[in-house]
């Protein structure tokens, strides 16, 4: 039977419920168990692809082309297992699916109310994963901080359903905080306690605290913390903050969650996790022999949430390639071909990030001018492949005016056009390219040799593409269509043939670089920005 934790957050947001989840599966996992995590958002959209980047962070997809969550791509990149539309709820899916029912009469007769009608939608979604047999623990993350108005119903069908399948079989781990009042010097739990009063007004003793502190929780707070939230003290959990990420699962090992969570759910602890690998990759991470500087050009900079993704898979690719990546953010609206020298010539490589709309397009391509004239290492994805097509076409075609069409409809030369299948779609929710594509890797390109195969897939959110009516002009003009999809003929990736690394995919790359499995492009890009700025070839680690 599937057993399932119930992650809480309380006092304040962002205290990274997601990376407490992730963490969990993460030694879960190395204990042998087949872990899942799903995260249940409180608002009312029915996924974030609808979402400014400002609002919400980068939008997640995942193979089956769901738009999610960012945690989704914590998921992913510390268990290494894909994600899918049932990871990610939204209230505004629950209650879609409730009101579809109403209007198709199942529940003819019936008033139709949070209690029962919302918290059974609720609860039957705890429960898809779980039925499907492929996992021993689900691990569902609440968002929003408990006391939010528009949290109540979930906090209501975690108490129900916990109820319902009992105690060993369905835990929670409420994730605290416990400020240090610099003034008094002392760290304080009463916001914990507060916190907690409140799930237990709600109906919910949460089995396990969590508790966030910028230092060290000796025996008496962790007494403290027991007694006043009726909790055994073994379950008072301290998550000191790291310095990576990468370090909560050990940190959480030392502070045995596992075991705790194991003991709970009447589960063996008896394996140690093995966590090999993720140390071999830690201590590359931590061990640099070298490193560059690469700017990441976008217009949303001022949030690094909005590129989470891209400077996670960095991380990844700096570990394999032993090189600290020190990520330089660049805003594209403050690039001009005067300036261009000055901001990017002390780089090591240029990464021009995805996006929509007109905002800061011009800065991009003044940055892709100078990096393919000064032989930069260029990496573009999405939009920044389609500027790499815009720049080659205005500068080198000499198609004067070239563009998107997104950005100029009636330009003379459309380079990048709206995909067919886009033309008659009106609703923007969810109607995008998504999700995972199979791509046709050409032999003898840069791009076979990242990949070493000639079949790949990737994952896609995009509305326009190369316009293949320049296909031939620009294959003949050194700028190669290297991937391509197998059954649309669109263009996936695009590459120069005289440039030591100039490479553009149509698609997201960074949602498949994981811990364990670094992505190629990200690891060969770190590589090849390693030689720009050491002059040599690097021979490559692992
Ligand atoms: N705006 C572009 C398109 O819709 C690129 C999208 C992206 O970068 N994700 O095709």
């Amino acid at each position: 039977m599937t057993k399932y934790v119930f992650v809480t957050g309380g006092v304040t947001s962002s205290l990274g419920k997601g990376i407490i989840s992730a963490s969990l599966a993460k030694l879960l996992q190395a204990r042998g168990y087949r872990v899942t995590i799903q995260k249940f958002d409180p608002y009312i959209n029915i996924d974030p692809g609808t979402l400014n980047p400002y609002e919400h962070g980068e939008c997640y997809v995942t193979e089956d082309g769901a738009e999610t969550d960012l945690d989704l791509g914590h998921y992913e990149r510390f268990l290494n297992v894909p994600t899918s539309q049932a990871n990610n709820i939204t209230t505004g899916r629950i209650y879609q699916n409730v009101i579809n029912r109403e209007r198709e009469g199942q529940y003819l007769g019936k008033t139709v109310q949070v209690i029962p009608h919302i918290t059974d939608e609720i609860k039957r979604n705890f429960k898809i994963l779980g039925e499907s047999g492929d996992y021993d623990i689900v691990i569902t993350e609440l968002g929003g901080t408990v006391g939010d108005i528009e949290s109540l119903p979930y906090i209501e069908a975690v108490r129900q359903f916990k109820w319902e399948l009992g105690a060993n079989n369905a835990i929670v781990i409420h994730l605290t905080l416990i400020p240090f009042l610099a003034a008094a010097g002392e760290l304080k739990t009463k916001p914990t306690q507060h916190s907690v009063k409140m799930l237990l007004e709600y109906g919910i003793q949460p089995d396990i605290l969590v508790c966030r502190t910028e230092h060290h929780i000796n025996m008496e707070i962790r007494k403290k913390i027991a007694l006043f939230c009726n909790v055994n003290i073994n379950s008072v959990i301290e998550s000191i903050d790291a310095s990576t990420i990468y370090d909560v699962p050990l940190l959480m090992l030392k502070e045995n969650l596992d075991k705790t969570v194991l003991a709970k759910l009447k589960l063996s602890g008896n394996k140690e996790p093995n966590l090999d690998s993720w140390k071999d990759f830690l201590g590359r991470l931590k061990n640099p022999t070298k490193d560059v500087r690469i700017g990441l050009v976008g217009k949303y900079v001022e949030l690094p949430d909005a590129y989470k993704s891209i400077i996670e898979s960095f991380i990844h690719a700096g570990a394999s390639n032993e090189c600290k990546v020190n990520v330089e953010y660049i805003h594209s609206e403050n690039i001009n071909p005067n300036n261009v020298a000055e901001k990017l010539g002390h780089l090591n490589g240029i990464l021009v990030a995805p996006g929509f709309g007109n905002r800061g397009i011009e800065g991009k391509l003044d940055a892709i001018k100078y990096v393919r004239e000064n032989n930069i290492p260029f990496f573009g994805i999405c939009l920044g492949m389609q500027c790499a097509v815009i720049e080659f076409g205005r500068n080198i075609l000499k198609l004067k005016g070239a563009h998107s069409t997104e950005m100029d409809e009636k330009t003379k030369f459309p380079v990048i056009d709206i995909m067919e299948s886009q033309k008659k779609i009106k609703n923007k929710g969810g109607t995008m390219r998504l999700g995972s594509y199979n791509c046709e890797i050409k032999k003898n390109t840069k791009a076979f040799e990242i990949y070493g195969k000639t079949k790949i897939t990737e994952r896609h959110r995009h509305r326009y593409e190369f316009n293949n009516k320049f296909l031939k002009q620009y294959n003949d003009a050194g700028m190669i269509t290297s991937g391509m999809n197998p059954e649309s003929g669109l263009v996936e990736i695009v590459e120069l043939k005289n440039h030591p690394f100039f490479v553009a995919g149509q698609f997201h790359p960074e949602l498949k670089s994981t811990v364990a499995n670094p992505h190629p492009i990200f690891v060969k890009f770190v590589t090849a920005a390693a030689e720009h700025k050491y002059g040599q070839k690097i021979k490559k680690n692992k």
